[in-house]
């Protein structure tokens, strides 16, 4: 099952992709994640993402383009992958086409998860990360057992620096910029399912369940 996973940063998609590919046994590839490993080990790669994720912009679609490529070219995504994050321009979107296509695959299904931009800055100002599993908490709607601490590993939360709330509305502003083609690109092919991101992760997570389960 090959899985694209949209919505705007803090609606959730981290939180469900956890979900998702525990349940469906797919390779959860998350854009973000791969360019904050880039940064933490101080790679070429992770220099030049830093430089626009620190403003709250988009890494350019070239750089983005090609780890992506590079991943889906791994064997571990023959059997499906589950994307988060990405595609996340119209331009992305036709790459990724174009790459599937020379690989002989197609996108099974398209989920957008919708949430207001009110409860997104809301969700990003009060998320805390576990360093160890990528686990998303937040102090309000999703608390740890423990505060300050993952539940599955006892790794110490911390908040991404692009959460701080000057970068988050710059964040928001430049991906509602690229939604809504998107949002379109994917609506003409008939294969976007929009659910609710603004219910209870649960809530959220079975009905994307269901869908997937077709
Ligand atoms: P994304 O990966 O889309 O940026 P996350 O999955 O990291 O978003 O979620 C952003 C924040 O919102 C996290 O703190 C998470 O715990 C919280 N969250 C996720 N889903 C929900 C939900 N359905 N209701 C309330 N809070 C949520
Ligand atoms: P995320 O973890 O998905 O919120 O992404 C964190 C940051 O990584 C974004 O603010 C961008 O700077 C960069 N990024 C992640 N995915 C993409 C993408 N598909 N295109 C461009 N930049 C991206
Ligand atoms: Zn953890």
């Amino acid at each position: 099952m090959n899985i694209i996973l949209m919505g705007l940063p803090g609606a959730g998609k981290g939180t469900q992709a956890e979900r998702i590919v525990q349940e469906f046994h797919i390779p959860h590839i998350s854009t973000g994640d791969m360019f904050r490993a880039a940064v933490k080990n101080e790679t070429p790669l992770g220099l030049e993402a830093k430089s626009y994720m620190d403003k709250g912009l988009l890494v350019p679609d070239e750089v983005t383009i090609g780890i992506v490529k590079e991943r889906l070219a791994q064997d571990d995504c023959k059997k499906g992958f589950l994307l988060d994050g990405f595609p996340r321009t119209v331009p992305q979107a036709e790459a990724l086409t174009e790459t599937l296509k020379e690989l002989g695959r197609g996108i099974d299904h398209v989920i957008h998860i919708d949430v207001e931009r009110g409860s997104l800055i809301e969700r990003l100002t009060g998320r805390w990360i576990c360093p160890v599993c990528g686990a998303s908490y937040h102090t309000l709607f999703n608390p740890p057992k423990t505060a300050g601490v993952c539940d599955k590993d006892g790794g110490v939360l911390y908040q991404r620096d692009d959460d701080k709330p000057e970068v988050v509305t710059q964040r928001l502003d430049v991906n509602i910029a690229q939604a809504q083609p998107l949002i379109d690109y994917y609506s003409k092919q008939g294969l976007l399912r929009t659910i609710n991101g603004e219910q209870d992760i649960q809530v959220v997570f079975a009905e994307i369940a269901s869908l997937l389960r077709g």
